[in-house]
């Protein structure tokens, strides 16, 4: 059966409390990296919700450091899993892809929040948490639209397919297993917090961490005996950031309107161990965007270069230059094309819901849609709208993630094609 315009509407707002009510247990989970599992148990719980039969696709160390898509990890990925459910099609339809990330980065400061962080504190039409808006409600929004249309009798021809995934915001190697895994569509719909308009290009970004070693000495002679590795790790940021500027002196496109879209972020110092001590050990750990197009590997040499250069010019550090280590994302930029079936009938279906078609827009961030581009699947971020995304006090906004399962429901039998009363594919 098809569904009226008015029909889908109806059936999506009967979905209202259900998914608020899956919102708010799924930010109390605290999902951040190594702790996904109980993110994962309400997500597969939620799928078999829908009358799906959720599946689980465990992560495999062996097989994603065989991928050269992966990114470097140091850490176990024994007992992690992906969580997929499929809504089988009759058959003669186009399968999609509906896929959301359940990991989270952490708190920033849990003392600077307003409520505590994993508390799904509700305030009007924003529910605040960790990862409400930065994947929550996405994964929400997308549950919800299926439910929804199941919950009203639609028959699809081609196959939907849930896909709750780990380990988007260190690696992405929790979407990279399941595309070594064979779970695949002829397109895919990533449910970021972009609202108002789909992402369909993103840059690629650099995880590094450069070791530096000091002169450990009494704090009382610092100047004449040591040698301090947290003073050097300015030294080196200063070379990072004049890599940094140079990357953003003139963007390619589509990056060539934006005014600063390659970032350098140093997100993690660590060193010394003692006040009294000059610091012996200094590692700084950095976040660098590079455009689409270039290989992580020449953003690592580019990385190693700088550093290098900045070494061989100090005095102290010329004798044990610093040392890059790679762990976590390692991963080129993407670019989908405007033409892209799935871009432009997702428009249409925005449109319907909106009254006018979303503007096209590239990201200074990477997402997961890398790695189903990479596999020759068209993917765009939509999803509900966000603010302070790893910030403090982040919040995503309920109507608008009801808006955006209106607009999935409104697309997946649109892009599946729905069954009529023959049977046939329509
Ligand atoms: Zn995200």
């Amino acid at each position: 059966m098809s569904l009226t315009h008015a029909d889908i509407g109806a059936a999506v707002a009967a979905e209202r409390g259900w998914m608020e009510e899956l919102l708010v247990r799924l930010v109390e989970a605290p999902t951040t990296l190594g702790d996904e599992e109980p993110g994962q148990a309400i997500m597969a719980a939620a799928f078999a919700d829908c009358g799906l039969e959720p599946i689980s696709v465990p992560l495999d160390a062996d097989a994603l450091r065989a991928d050269p898509g992966h990114s470097p990890f140091s850490w176990s990925v024994e007992g992690k899993r992906n969580v997929v459910a499929r809504w089988k099609g009759s058959g003669g339809g186009r399968s999609l892809i509906l896929n959301g990330h359940v990991d989270v980065v952490p708190p920033a400061s849990a003392a600077l929040w307003s409520s505590p962080p994993f508390s799904a504190r509700r305030d009007g039409d924003w529910l605040y948490g960790r990862g409400a808006g930065d994947m929550k409600a996405g994964l929400v929004a997308m549950t919800g639209a299926i439910r929804a249309l199941r919950r009203a009798g639609v028959e699809l021809a081609g196959d939907v397919q849930l896909q709750s995934v780990v380990e988007e915001e260190c690696t992405g190697n929790g979407a990279l297993q399941l595309l070594l895994d064979g779970h695949t569509a002829d397109a895919c719909v990533i449910t970021e917090p972009h609202p108002d308009h789909f992402t369909v290009a993103q840059v690629g970004v650099l995880w590094f961490h450069v070791e530096i070693r000091g002169i450990p000495a009494h704090a009382a002679r610092a100047a004449t005996l040591g040698f301090n590795a947290i003073d050097a790790a300015y030294t080196v940021l200063a070379a990072l950031r004049e890599l940094e500027a140079e990357a953003n002196v003139s963007p390619p496109p589509p990056y060539d309107g934006f005014e600063h879209p390659i970032n350098l972020n140093p997100g993690i110092v660590a060193g010394g161990d003692w006040t009294s001590t000059v610091a012996a050990e200094c590692t700084l750990s950095c976040r660098l965007g590079l455009y689409p197009g270039e290989a992580p590997a020449a953003a690592r040499r580019r990385v190693e270069d700088a550093i290098a250069r900045a070494a061989a010019a100090d005095p102290n550090l010329r004798d044990h230059p610093p040392v890059v280590r790679y762990d976590g994302f390692a991963c080129e930029g993407a670019v989908v094309a405007h033409e892209e079936p799935v871009v432009q009938e997702l428009s249409a279906a925005y449109a319907q819901v909106h009254g006018e078609a979303p503007r096209l827009e590239a990201t200074t961030a990477t997402t997961d849609a890398r790695h189903f581009v990479r596999h020759g699947i068209p993917a765009v971020c939509f999803g509900p709208r966000a603010e302070r995304i790893h910030g403090i006090d982040e919040r995503v906004s309920l109507s608008s993630l009801a808006e955006v399962a209106r607009v999935l429901a409104a697309f997946v039998p649109m892009w599946c094609g729905t069954v009529n009363e023959e049977g046939a594919g329509a």
